[in-house]
C-alpha cells in the first residue's frame, strides 16, 4: 500500500509527486495516457503573476476583489519555479525577465495605470513605463505604443520539459509513476481508499486528484462536486530567430501573450478561442488565428518577417473565479484536490508544494492565507 496515490500526470500531479517523495512519502502516480500529454504539455509556458487583462477588462473591480487572495500564490509559485530550476537544471528553461503590458492609446494607458495600482498595493512591484522607458527596456515594441507597465516577477519555462522533469525527479526520490493507467472508480473503507484502474486496484490512505479538466469527474468518484470548466484555446509558434523578444509581452487592446523561447522560436497566444470538432477534439479556429497574429505583429512589428510553423489547440481548465482549488475535499478525509485554473502551468510547483504539505499533515510553507482556495470555498 502506498502512502498517497496521485491521479494525473500533468504539471500539477508530477510536481506534487516530487514534493511528496522528497518529503519521504511512498508515492504512486497514475496517468491514463502519457505524462504531459494534455494542457501541461500544450501550453505557452508563461509564468504569470500580474492580474490578467481579459477578466479585469470584462469583469472589473468586483472580480479583482475576489481574485486578490491568489496574487501571493502566483508570486510564491514563481519563486518555487526558480528553486526548481536550481535543482532540475537548465533543461527547465526557466527565465524571469518580467512581463510587459503595452498600451496604444491614452485611454489604454489609464487602464494599465488602474491595474498597476492594484498590483503595487499587493506588492507585485509593477512599474509604469512611459513611452521612453518602454523604448529603452523593450526596443522591439512598436513605435506606436504610448507606454505600459512591467511586472518584474514574471517569466517563462519550457512546458515540454517541465512535468517530465518533475516526474523524473520524483522517480529519483522513489516515486512509482505509471502511464496508461486510467482511474475508473474510487471507494473508501476503514480509512483507506481503493483506486480502481484498467490495470488493477491500488490502495492508499490519501489520494490527490490532479486530473486537470477531469478533476471534477475524479472527485465525483468519492461523491465530490466541483464546478469547473474546460475551454478550447489555441497557440502558434514561429520559426527560430536571433534574440528579439526579451520579456513576456501582453497588450491592453485584446488577448495576447508572446515570448521567445530558449530555442529562438516565438510563442504567440493569449487565450484565443479554438473550436471543438464533431469528435469532441479541440481544433484551430481560423478567425482567432488571424486576429491573434495581427495583434502580435501590431505589438512587435518584426514578427511580420517570421514564418509561423505551427498552430495548435488544446483544452484549458478554468473556473469562474480564477481561484486555485487546493486542499482536502469536505466529507472525504484524505482526498485532496490540486487544481489551478487558467494559469495552471504557473501554478504547478506552488500547488504541488502546498498540497504535498497538506497530505503530510504539515502547514504549507507559505506566508499567505489559503482559505479562499479550499475546495467548497468557491
Ligand atoms: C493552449 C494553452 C495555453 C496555456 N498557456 C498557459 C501559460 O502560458 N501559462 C500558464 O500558467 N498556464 C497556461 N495554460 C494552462 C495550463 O496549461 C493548465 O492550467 C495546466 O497545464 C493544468 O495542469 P494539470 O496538471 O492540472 O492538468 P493536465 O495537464 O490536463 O494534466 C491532467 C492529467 O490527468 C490525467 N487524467 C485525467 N483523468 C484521469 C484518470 N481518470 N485517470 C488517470 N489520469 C487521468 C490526464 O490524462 C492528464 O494527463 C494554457 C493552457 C492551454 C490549453
Amino acid at each position: 500500500m502506498a502512502d498517497v496515490i496521485i491521479v494525473g500526470g500533468g504539471v500539477a500531479g508530477c510536481s506534487t509527486a516530487w514534493y511528496l517523495a522528497a518529503d519521504g512519502a511512498d508515492v504512486l502516480l497514475l496517468e491514463r495516457g502519457d505524462l504531459n500529454a494534455m494542457a501541461s504539455g500544450a501550453n505557452a509556458g508563461s509564468l504569470h503573476a500580474q492580474i490578467q487583462q481579459e477578466p479585469y477588462t470584462q469583469r472589473g473591480e468586483s472580480w479583482v476583489r475576489e481574485f486578490l487572495p491568489a496574487l501571493p500564490f502566483y508570486r510564491y509559485t514563481i519563486d518555487l519555479w526558480e528553486q526548481a530550476a536550481a535543482r532540475l537544471g537548465p533543461e527547465l528553461e526557466f527565465a524571469r525577465e518580467g512581463g510587459i503590458i503595452v498600451a496604444f492609446s491614452d485611454a489604454q494607458m489609464r487602464h494599465v495605470e488602474s491595474k498597476a495600482a492594484i498590483e503595487q498595493a499587493a506588492g507585485l512591484g509593477t512599474e509604469l513605463l512611459d513611452r521612453e522607458a518602454l523604448r529603452r527596456i523593450a526596443p522591439y515594441i512598436a513605435d506606436a505604443a504610448v507606454g505600459g507597465a512591467r511586472c518584474p516577477l514574471e517569466g517563462k519555462a519550457n512546458p515540454l520539459h517541465a512535468a517530465p522533469l518533475f516526474a523524473a525527479a520524483a522517480r529519483a526520490q522513489g516515486a512509482d509513476v505509471r502511464c496508461d493507467c486510467e482511474v475508473t472508480g474510487i471507494s473508501r473503507a476503514h480509512g483507506v481508499y481503493t483506486v480502481h484502474t484498467n490495470s488493477g486496484a491500488f490502495r492508499a490512505p490519501c489520494v490527490v486528484d490532479a486530473a486537470g479538466i477531469d478533476v471534477g469527474r475524479v472527485a465525483a468518484m468519492v461523491g465530490g462536486r466541483l464546478v469547473i470548466r474546460a475551454y478550447a484555446i489555441q497557440l502558434s509558434v514561429t520559426e527560430p530567430v536571433e534574440p528579439l523578444v526579451k520579456h513576456l509581452v501582453y497588450a491592453t487592446e485584446d488577448m495576447l501573450t508572446l515570448k521567445q523561447t530558449c530555442a529562438g522560436t516565438v510563442l504567440i497566444g493569449g487565450g484565443w478561442p479554438a473550436r471543438i470538432d464533431t469528435r469532441g477534439r479541440p481544433q484551430v479556429r481560423a478567425e482567432s488565428l488571424s486576429r491573434n497574429l495581427a495583434l502580435a505583429m501590431r505589438v512587435v512589428p518584426a514578427l511580420a518577417d517570421l514564418l509561423v510553423v505551427r498552430t495548435w489547440a488544446a483544452a484549458v481548465n478554468g473556473t469562474d473565479s480564477w481561484l486555485p482549488i487546493l486542499g482536502e475535499l469536505p466529507g472525504s478525509p484524505g482526498f485532496f484536490i490540486n487544481y489551478v485554473p487558467w494559469m495552471g502551468f504557473t501554478g504547478g510547483p506552488g500547488g504541488g508544494r502546498i498540497v504535498a504539505s497538506l497530505v503530510g499533515g504539515k502547514p504549507p510553507p507559505v506566508d499567505f492565507n489559503l482559505d479562499a482556495f479550499c475546495p467548497g470555498a468557491q
